[in-house]
């Protein structure tokens, strides 16, 4: 048995308290025994000093009762007592280890389920991570502790899975533009002279690649640092709004789109304008990306009890009811063979819900297949 097992701490502690008790119980009765022996040595008259009758309890023969008469001294006093003590303390010794001996055998019965518990899980690596403890009938604490023990692995084994898609899409999304670039510069080494033109080709591929290599790389960095600290500021949604558009209006003219920006309702926000401004711009790229030709984008505000709400419209191609709740996820695109052709790592959603929750607020959005899309950001006051 070794001395630090639950079992040998749970016998050893019951065993003193067995043993305290026995002790207790044992001088109590010696010292009760002893009080009545005395009581009764010193009832003896004086006059038969050495030997004396006492009445004993009447004994009955018969119908005839006959008073029986015993001997008792003071020496057959001291004699008794000790006798008396010597047996008590036998009695003590031998119920001690008999009971500290059934403490250790039902205490390690009732820790057996734990003890298979125990050989299951040590099974269990980040290899099996989907294999779980058996569960019994049991309703006690162990039956509750298997339950439990597979919840947490349930959790765990979801989160590795997420990790290793999330790493898996990271190398793939670094790995594209780094091909394009290296098939580029190897197109160009096989040319015995190139032109300025193909120089010229060369540079801008290796020059998109690497823009698109260092925006990955910055949304990656936005999604994982949780703990940095950012400046508040009043921010006029207006003129965020309108910023963002211009900015974009290369792409808007491209595809004809119009644009209209109501923010009356609701016209200031409190927030980081850095992080807002990526947010925002994010939305608003997709819903022109993913808007049609000729089609219209809506930004507005307003005040629904008390809470702040941003609207982002567009009339663009929608979103299937079954994968709204998927596209904040890091890398999620929908139909992703459509959405590859306009380029996007599948971060943009993923950067933007980060930051509106970093803001204390909230992001949902609704979207009817072939009508459009509307993202709505709750302004919770934080
Ligand atoms: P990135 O933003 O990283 O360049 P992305 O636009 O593909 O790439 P997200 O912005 O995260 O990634 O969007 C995820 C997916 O959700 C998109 O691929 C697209 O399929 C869908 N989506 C997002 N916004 C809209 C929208 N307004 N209308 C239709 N589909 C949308
Ligand atoms: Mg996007």
């Amino acid at each position: 048995m070794k001395t630090n097992s639950l079992c040998f701490r749970l016998t050893a502690m019951t065993g003193t308290i067995l043993l305290l008790c026995a002790i207790a119980l044992t001088v109590s009765a010696s010292f009760n025994a002893g009080k009545q022996l005395t009581a009764v040595a010193e009832a003896t008259p004086a006059d038969m000093s050495n030997v004396t009758l006492i009445p004993a309890p009447a004994v009955s023969v018969g119908n005839v009762i006959d008073p029986v008469t015993l001997p008792v001294g003071i020496a057959t006093v001291t004699t008794a007592q000790r006798r008396f003590n010597l047996a008590g303390i036998t009695t003590l010794l031998i119920i001690s280890i008999l009971g500290t001996g059934a403490v250790y055998f039902a205490t390690k019965h009732a820790l057996k389920p734990i003890e298979e518990l125990n050989k299951q899980i040590i099974t269990i690596t980040e290899n099996n991570l989907d294999e779980r403890v058996s569960e019994t009938q049991r309703t006690d604490e162990v039956g509750t502790l298997c339950r439990s023990f597979n919840i947490m692995l349930e959790r765990l084994s979801n989160s590795f899975s997420a990790q290793k898609r999330f790493s898996a899409n990271v190398a793939h999304e670094l790995k594209t533009p780094l091909a394009t670039m290296q098939a580029s510069v190897q197109v160009m080494r096989l040319e015995q002279s190139p032109t300025q033109e193909e120089y010229r080709q060369m540079l801008d591929t290796v020059e998109r690649n690497t823009n698109r290599l260092r925006a990955i790389i910055e949304d990656l960095m936005r999604l994982c640092n949780e703990e940095e600290q950012f400046e508040k500021e009043d921010i006029s949604l207006s003129d965020l709004f309108s910023a963002i558009f211009s900015e974009l209006t290369p792409l808007l003219k491209e595809k004809h789109i119009q644009s209209e920006i109501n923010c009356e309702n609701y016209p200031v926000v409190t927030g980081s304008y850095g992080l807002l401004y990526r947010a925002f711009f994010n939305l608003i790229e997709n819903a022109v990306k993913y808007n049609r030709d000729g089609g219209s984008i809506t930004v507005f505000s307003s005040t629904e009890r008390n809470i702040g709400e941003i609207f982002i419209k567009d009339t663009g191609n929608g979103i299937p009811q079954d994968e709204l709740p998927l596209i904040f996820e890091p890398f999620y695109r929908v139909n992703k063979s459509r959405s590859r052709k306009t380029g996007g790592a599948g971060l943009g959603l993923a950067v933007t819900k980060t930051i509106i929750e970093r803001h204390g607020w909230n992001i949902t959005a609704e979207s009817i297949v072939g009508v459009g899309s509307k993202f709505v950001i709750h302004l919770y006051k934080s």
